[in-house]
């Protein structure tokens, strides 16, 4: 655009905004700012982090950056360029388990959910930064040894049982399997109108999780089945977790390792993922629940013929 033109859009913009009387949304300023962690995990983050991106984008709800860090065998001061602007972003969501963040991004973290920011955490994202104490906080449960913290589970009730340091089982799960999610909490925004039992699509079941789990709400759970090699409890799955004004929203559905990956394919995991992102991002939730959502007996995978 030359600059005449240019200052001939700008006075038509200000036209628009002085006849309606104020700002004219423009699509893209209504979005939300989304930015992914990538980079390093022990799962096939590069097969996970583009359709995560193409999912959340096709609600509308959202602009999707990815920050990837450097690899494992990268040199220390390429981390020096790792400084993700996170004042940028109305929600991060970590896809990430590996080395620890330089302390400054990890303080940056800090400062921007305990200021209001919104974090999301996606299945291995809870394994990542043991010795972290404040991300400890804001995950509440991570995939740790048994004397690591409480576990919680709930029993069939719904009622929360905190199960101490070192007594029970650490961080496990079974072989894969497909398993519903039970709604513990029909009144959250997220999952608010979803199904009260669903159907998620082969993925691991993480029983065992351990951690403070300080101000930590249930919002689903699914049956660890000895079986299948679970713990026979109702284990967490969804949760949120205030951090000073920011909101924290882990889900531990997600498991993507070789081939073919249904557990991110699965319209609940999709759907789960983009409601909880935009709550952690505003407090509410806007996008719908789609009409082919899983049922109680039934998976539902995106981009399968119906
Ligand atoms: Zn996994």
């Amino acid at each position: 655009m030359n600059p005449i033109s240019r200052r001939a859009a700008l006075l038509a913009a200000l036209a628009t905004l002085l006849v309606a009387g104020r700002p004219a949304p423009a699509a893209a300023a209504e979005k939300l700012r989304l930015l992914i962690i990538d980079g390093q995990n022990n799962h096939n983050w590069k097969a996970m982090t583009p359709p995560m991106v193409a999912s959340l984008e096709a609600t509308g709800r959202f602009a999707v950056d990815v920050a990837t860090t450097p690899d494992a065998k990268a040199p220390k001061d390429a981390w020096e360029s790792f400084r993700p602007d996170f004042s940028k972003y109305d929600v991060v969501l970590s896809n990430y388990n590996g080395q620890p963040w330089p302390e400054r991004v990890q303080k940056a973290l800090e400062e921007y959910v305990a200021g209001g920011g919104g974090l999301v955490i996606v299945h291995a994202a809870n394994n990542a930064f043991e010795k972290w104490p404040e991300w400890n906080k804001m995950i509440g449960l991570g995939w740790r040894n048994n004397k690591f913290g409480d576990r919680v589970t709930l029993d069939d009730s719904g009622k929360v049982v905190r199960t101490p340091a070192g007594e029970g089982p650490g961080a496990g799960h079974g072989p894969q399997h497909a398993y519903k999610v039970v709604v513990r909490d029909k009144d959250h925004p997220v999952t608010k109108g979803m199904p009260e039992t669903w159907m998620h699509a082969q993925d691991e079941l993480y029983h065992g999780q351990r951690g403070p789990a300080e101000n930590m709400q249930i919002l689903a759970t699914a049956h660890s089945d000895k079986a299948k090699g679970g713990t026979g409890a109702n284990e967490p799955m969804i949760w949120v977790i205030p951090y000073g004004k920011g909101r924290v929203f882990t889900t531990l559905l997600g498991h993507v390792g070789g081939g073919d990956a249904p557990a991110i394919r699965c319209v609940g995991f999709q759907t789960v993922v983009a409601r909880g992102a935009e709550w952690a991002a505003t407090g509410k939730v806007t996008i719908p629940i789609p009409e082919d959502f899983p049922t109680a007996d039934k998976v539902s995978l995106s981009g399968s013929k119906k």
